[in-house]
């Protein structure tokens, strides 16, 4: 149950509406980052004043389970406290001093340790890094077509927020006003499980692709796995080639599992890609992200290299100090942990919905999953579109009436960390069947 004795399950949030009516008219839409808006959903989001652990509290005082993590970064949990302290520290030394520092180095080795990377390079965004990454393949190839599929998020660069073109392996158009057409005429968009329609498009443009990206496994259109041996497909063609395989592991990173999704599916089928990009959990809650790969394409970057790429804030020492406490703290029994409540969560989701005639598939990688209300199963953007978002709505209200405040979309995946506690899952469990029934109520 909520610890706060003033929670209203009717759910009157007039604090967080009076912010929301303010931040929109300062803010476009209210927000920093669009879903934030409840859009998707409807309602007023609740701005939140707090965190601790797997809790999240409101502005007025109502407190909820937390399956967002700020969208993957808190494994552990919000304000744990030794993060917490290693950044105090850090933050006491100075914040930024535009110098090289010695967590950056700290960070850059635990990283290498892990993932299939010689070398990295900090950034502040996933979309910083999956933007230098392309331009990186693209100066070390010295070609220019890239390849992306369909569905996958790389954040909001301009040459990856593109749709498909009117027919396969032709290129693509913008996927939003703002981005010219020119910057979306050297990427094709394909889809995802598809291995024809990736052997089509580098037999068509074989010697023009400078790279292909992918997410390492879908999670931004809900968890959409790589069919078996569809990434060793993916960077074994990309090496016959000369292409690069840029594995974006933004969301999956020290998430999925502890070397992300490469630890489930590269490390045992021996593929390693050639760039891959990394955010959120090695931020531990702050503005950092990297990008990596072979030392020899990595030299490329200046100042060894050619290829340009700067930041005033990259590595920033108060970032990677929390990134670096997060990766540390992140240990084996972090992921068994989140793997144990991801397993109860999706079992208790799976007997609600299934109780309540709900169509429904549950979709996982390592310790991420997702819910999509269909009655396909979900191997790319075209079958997770036929998710019933109107259920999705009402599932997601009625959870939150109950204190659980899950993404408020239902193309998104849900977060747990190693703070989710018996408390905190059995609140979520006990949710469950009424979010169901209101489900079932408005389903189409
Ligand atoms: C979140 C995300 C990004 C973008 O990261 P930002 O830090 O939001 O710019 C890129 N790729 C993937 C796979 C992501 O999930």
């Amino acid at each position: 149950m909520p610890t706060d004795a003033t929670y209203d399950p009717a759910g009157s949030v007039p604090a967080s509406e009076a912010l929301f009516a303010r931040a929109k008219a300062v803010t476009p839409g209210g927000v920093n980052s669009p879903v934030r808006a409840f859009n998707a959903v409807g309602g007023t989001p609740r701005f939140i004043r707090s965190a601790k652990g797997a809790w999240l509290t409101d502005v007025d005082g109502n407190d909820y389970v937390d399956l967002i993590c700020s969208w993957g970064p808190m494994l552990l949990g919000h304000a744990h406290p030794e993060v917490l302290e290693a950044v105090g520290a850090a933050v006491a030394r100075g914040t930024s001093y535009g110098t090289p520092t010695e967590p950056e180095v700290e960070l850059a080795e635990a990283i290498v340790e892990r993932a299939p990377v010689e070398e990295v390079r900090f950034v502040s965004s996933g979309t910083e890094a999956t933007m230098s990454a392309i331009r990186l393949a693209r100066g070390f190839t010295g070609r220019d077509v890239v390849i992306k599929f369909a569905g996958c998020y790389h954040g909001h660069v301009d040459a990856l927020l593109a749709s498909a073109g009117s027919g396969l392996a032709t290129f693509a158009v913008p996927g939003t006003p703002g981005v010219p057409a020119s910057s979306t005429e050297l990427t094709l968009v394909l889809p995802y499980n598809d291995r024809d329609a990736v052997t089509k498009a580098f037999l068509e443009y074989g010697d023009r692709i400078a790279c292909l990206i992918t997410e390492a496994a879908p999670g931004n259109m809900g968890i959409v796995p790589p069919e078996p041996g569809f990434n060793a497909f993916l960077a074994e063609t990309c090496r016959t080639n000369g292409a690069l395989f840029i594995s974006d592991e933004v969301m999956t990173g020290f998430r999925a599992s502890r070397q992300g999704q490469w630890g489930l599916d590269g490390k045992q089928e021996g593929w390693t890609p050639d760039l891959v990009t990394f955010g959120k959990v090695m931020g531990g809650g702050f503005p950092a992200a990297a990008f990596g790969g072979r030392a020899e394409i990595m030299r490329r970057l200046s100042p060894e290299g050619p290829v340009y790429q700067a930041g005033t804030l990259s590595g920033n020492p108060v970032a990677t100090t929390a990134g670096l406490a997060t990766l540390r703290l992140a240990t084996d029994e972090v992921y068994a942990h989140v793997s144990a409540a991801a397993e109860t969560v999706k079992g208790a989701v799976a007997e609600a919905l299934t109780k309540a005639g709900v169509a429904h598939r549950i979709q996982a990688t390592g310790t991420m999953f997702s819910v999509f209300l269909t009655d396909r199963d979900v191997r790319n953007f075209d079958d997770a579109s036929t998710t019933d978002v109107t259920a999705y709505a009402a599932f997601f209200h009625s959870m939150l009436d109950q204190g659980v405040y899950l993404p408020p979309s239902a193309y998104e995946t849900w977060f747990l960390s190693s703070a989710h506690d018996e408390r905190a899952v059995g609140q979520i469990v006990d949710a469950l069947p009424a979010a169901a029934e209101a489900a079932a109520r408005v389903q189409q």
